[in-house]
C-alpha cells in the first residue's frame, strides 16, 4: 500500500472524491470484512506528485490514515499475507492474476522511514 485506514476511521467519505488513484472505499463497498473505509493498496500511489497525500489532507480525524510498506516487489510477502489473512483483498487481473507488488508495483514516498511505515505511524493531515 502506501497507505491504510484504521479503526479510528469515522466513514465520513471525505477522503474518497479527494483521492487521484480512485483507491478509496466507502465502508458499505469495502471488500474486506471491516466496518470502515478501505484503501486498495494496489492502487494508491501515495500521492507522489502532491506536497502530501489528498486523503489526509481530508480526513477530520487524527490516526485514521497511516503509513503502510511500500506497494513494491521487496515487500511482495507481506501483500500477499495480508490479502491471505484478509486485512487486503487485492484485485485480480484476469490475464495476470492477482495484482500483487511484484506483478504492479506502485510508486512510494521515499521520504517516509521503513521504521514509520512499520509502526504504521499516521499520516499528518
Ligand atoms: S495517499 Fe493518495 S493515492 Fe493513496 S489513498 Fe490517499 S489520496 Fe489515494
Ligand atoms: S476522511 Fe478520514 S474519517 Fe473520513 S472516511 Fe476518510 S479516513 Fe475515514
Amino acid at each position: 500500500m502506501a497507505v491504510k485506514i484504521t479503526e479510528l476511521c469515522i466513514n465520513c467519505d471525505s477522503c474518497i472524491d479527494e483521492c487521484p488513484a480512485t483507491a478509496i472505499v466507502s465502508a458499505s463497498d469495502s471488500p474486506v470484512n471491516g466496518d470502515v473505509t478501505y484503501v486498495k493498496p494496489e492502487k494508491c500511489i501515495e500521492c507522489v506528485d502532491s506536497t502530501m497525500p489528498k486523503c489526509s489532507d481530508a480526513c477530520p480525524t487524527e490516526g485514521a490514515i497511516v503509513w503502510d510498506m511500500p506497494y513494491t516487489a521487496e515487500f511482495n510477502d507481506y501483500f500477499v499475507s495480508g490479502h491471505d489473512k484478509g486485512d487486503y483483498a487485492i484485485r485480480e487481473h484476469k490475464k495476470n492474476g492477482i495484482m500483487y507488488p511484484s506483478v504492479s508495483p506502485r510508486p512510494f514516498r521515499e521520504t517516509i522511514s521503513m521504521a514509520a511505515r512499520q509502526a504504521h505511524t499516521p499520516v499528518a493531515g
